[in-house]
């Protein structure tokens, strides 16, 4: 099967959701590809800033989103052996110390929205694998499979929004210098005990820091940072010692995760790395969010980032300058926001443990 659009999103992601939707309002043919059946089915971040929350609601998407739920958190709280000793509260100004809102209720009201132009069209089950380009090397399209079937699309440009492992990025020849941080996170979510306040909750519990964020329907999720690459030899041990760190941090959950955390099962690992890339197009080809720039879950920037770009891109795309848009100069400043970005992660996971440092 052939088919034709003039830009083609692979990744249905925050980031190519986002751009897609916003090109479909320009009047712009878009195609969206999306490797799963539905989309929210990949495992990513939640926590949406100030940035975030600008771009939706600029674009009047944030007040949809409210009614299918999202929930603001009312304190940065840092605890130790049970006891709370710092407490951050929100920026009047803000109301938040940033909002929990589920990747299902975030991407269900972006693409609905797509839906209703019709020069958007969404492909789901519908895996990139390869790369089309003319004889000059410009790319003009990508190679897909759906259910069994090959399709090609043509396209006068294709935008990689496909993740932390992004097949655009690497079927384009475009490099990234990746960057270990030294630990891994390993995930949980326990029901909330009854009156439980949306916060976000941070500990240091014999050098291991452990984290707990309110959720939207009554959830907490909690984070574990534990030594990069560890996780093999830890699954080797009881997983009820991360139970009595977690207890000894945050007491008031002890029953809640005695009775939902049973199994090493009930645990996912997120394998921590970040990356960057001095390049961000090429002809016929851009590279947005995760697929350019892999943040890890510190600051809680990566969403916010993709989302950014997207903003970003779409108010320079239309139909005069898709097809001779000079990619690389459009996104040197961009590149230096994220890159500063980078750095703070950095920052603020190497000043970690200086927190709590009143009680060392
Ligand atoms: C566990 C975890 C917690 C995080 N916490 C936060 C947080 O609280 N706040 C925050 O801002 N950021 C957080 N992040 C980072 C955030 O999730 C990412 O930065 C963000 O999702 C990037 O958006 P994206 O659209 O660029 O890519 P993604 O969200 O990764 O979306 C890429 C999409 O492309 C699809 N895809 C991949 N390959 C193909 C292919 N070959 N063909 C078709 N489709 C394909 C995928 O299925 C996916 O739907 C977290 C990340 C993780 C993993």
């Amino acid at each position: 099967m052939k088919l034709t659009t003039e830009v083609c999103i692979v990744g249905a992601g925050p980031g190519g959701a986002l751009l897609a939707y916003l090109l479909a309002k320009q009047n712009v043919s878009v195609t969206l590809l999306e490797r799963h059946k539905e989309v929210a089915k990949e495992f990513r971040g939640e926590h949406l800033n100030e940035e975030g929350e600008a771009i939706l609601k600029n674009h009047g998407l944030f007040e949809k989103v409210e009614r299918l739920g999202l929930l603001r958190m009312e304190s940065l709280e840092y605890w130790d052996n049970g006891k709370l000793f710092k407490l951050i509260n929100p920026n009047p100004n803000v109301g938040h110390l940033g909002i929990h809102v589920p990747q299902a209720h975030l991407l269900t009201v972006i693409i609905e929205e797509a839906k209703k132009y019709s020069n958007f069209s969404l492909m789901t089950d519908t895996r990139v694998i390869e790369l089309l380009k003319d004889e000059e090397g410009c790319f003009t399209g990508v190679k897909a499979i759906r259910e069994g079937e090959e399709i090609s699309i043509e396209s006068n440009l294709v935008v990689g929004a496909d993740g932390r492992f992004s097949t655009v990025r690497k079927k384009s020849g475009i490099d990234v210098t990746v960057r270990k941080h030294g630990y891994d996170l390993l995930w949980a979510k326990i029901p909330a005990p009854q009156n439980w306040e949306p916060s976000i909750k941070m500990a240091l519990v014999d050098g291991m820091q452990l984290s707990l964020f309110t959720q939207v329907n009554g959830y907490i999720q909690i984070g574990w940072n534990i030594k990069e690459g560890s996780y093999s030899e830890i699954r080797k041990q009881p997983f009820t010692s991360f139970i009595d760190k977690l207890i000894k941090a945050f007491p008031q959950v002890k029953e809640i995760a005695r009775l939902h955390i049973n199994s090493w099962q009930d645990f996912v690992l997120l394998d921590v790395h970040s990356n960057y890339s001095d390049t961000w197009g090429k002809a016929g080809l851009a590279l947005i969010g995760d697929a350019v720039h892999t943040m890890t879950p510190t600051g809680a920037f990566g969403l916010n980032s993709a989302m950014k770009d997207a903003d970003i891109l779409a108010a320079i795309l239309t139909h005069e300058t898709i097809s001779n848009i000079d990619l690389v100069n459009c996104a040197t400043q961009r590149k230096k926001e994220v890159e500063k970005l980078q750095a703070i992660q950095i920052e603020k996971e190497q000043n970690f443990a200086t927190q709590f440092v009143i009680y060392s």
